[in-house]
């Protein structure tokens, strides 16, 4: 894409972390940015900023596991901006703990915000990109989805994470490869990242409301807790760099897979080793 500005973004988590850095990132390049989170008063402090930098912003607030809510967010974003440019499917929260420890509430929230909520989100906008590609030749549109590292290697404790992650990787793949057999105007990306330092390791905060859970950490919570303060920070990358990543997608538009290699090396070596311990001699 030759230029952003006066194009519009979709930035879904836009109240904190990657998705605010990407709404600074995508209003200094020119943007509209509407910025779609679930927690009300960060976000309308977010929208604040950005609009400060003299973007367009629509902030809205939303639960992305909710089709309706989404929906509603497709149709004002269609109203106010028209077609947009950028979709970074981005909200996500956490939940460490073994797998068979998760309760039936833990797995419908961790799917429903980190696997349903970037598909209500391909859902709702990919057609309407797909119309505006089709109205106009020089119309084009990227995708974007944050899965993780949880996404390409699977880390112990992190069972309901891993699943949601490695679905969201093979869904923004399968997204890249259906847009490629109708159209070259549109295309789709997935950020890898691993443990940068954001609010989304204080895991219990973005919770709904509804589901606030004030009871003392299990063993396992705790074991995963002590893993990822651990792990934050121990790396050079910021929630800048992963904004940066962004826009270079929606620029480059072709479809790439993100990730720290070395970090990537270094935890599928650990998790091989693991097994190898596990089961030696087994020829796989
Ligand atoms: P963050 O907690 O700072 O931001 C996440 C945002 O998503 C918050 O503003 C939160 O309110 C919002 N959100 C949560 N549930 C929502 C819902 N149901 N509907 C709408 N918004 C909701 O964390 P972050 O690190 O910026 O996370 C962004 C994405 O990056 C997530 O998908 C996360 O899984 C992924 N990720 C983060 C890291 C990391 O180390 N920070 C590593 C790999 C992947």
């Amino acid at each position: 894409m030759k230029t952003l500005q006066g194009r519009t973004a979709v930035i879904t988590g836009a109240a904190s972390g990657f998705g605010l850095e990407t709404s600074r990132l995508a209003a200094q390049a020119g943007m509209n940015v509407a910025m779609a989170d679930v927690q009300a008063e960060a976000l309308e402090r977010a929208a604040e900023e950005i609009r400060g930098l003299g973007a367009q912003v629509l902030p809205f607030r939303l639960d992305v596991s909710k089709a309706a809510e989404v929906e509603a967010l497709g149709a004002a974003v269609q109203q106010r901006f028209g077609a947009p440019h950028l979709v970074f499917n981005n909200a996500g929260v956490g939940s460490g703990g073994l797998i068979w420890e998760h309760s039936a509430e833990d797995w419908e929230w961790v799917l429903g915000v980190n696997l349903m909520g970037v598909v209500h989100g391909v859902r709702v906008f990919t057609p309407m990109m797909l119309a505006a590609a089709r109205a106009d030749a020089g119309y084009e549109g990227h995708i974007v989805n944050t899965a993780s590292m949880a996404g390409l290697v699977n880390m112990p404790n992190m069972g309901v994470y891993n699943v949601s992650k490695h679905a969201v990787v093979s869904l923004s793949e399968t997204l890249h490869q259906d847009l490629s057999l109708v159209t070259d105007q549109i295309g789709a990306s997935v950020l890898c990242p691993f443990f940068v330092p954001t609010g989304i390791h204080d895991s219990a905060r973005n919770r709904p409301a509804d589901l606030a859970d004030d009871t003392a950490p299990t063993a396992s919570q705790a074991l995963s807790r002590a893993m990822m303060s651990k792990a934050v920070g121990s790396g050079k990358v910021t929630a800048a760099h992963i904004a940066q990543k962004v826009l270079d997608a929606v620029r480059e538009r072709r479809f790439y897979i993100y990730s720290h290699p070395h970090a990537l090396k270094t935890v599928q070596q650990r998790m091989d080793d693991l097994l190898q311990q596990r089961n030696p001699g087994d020829p796989f």
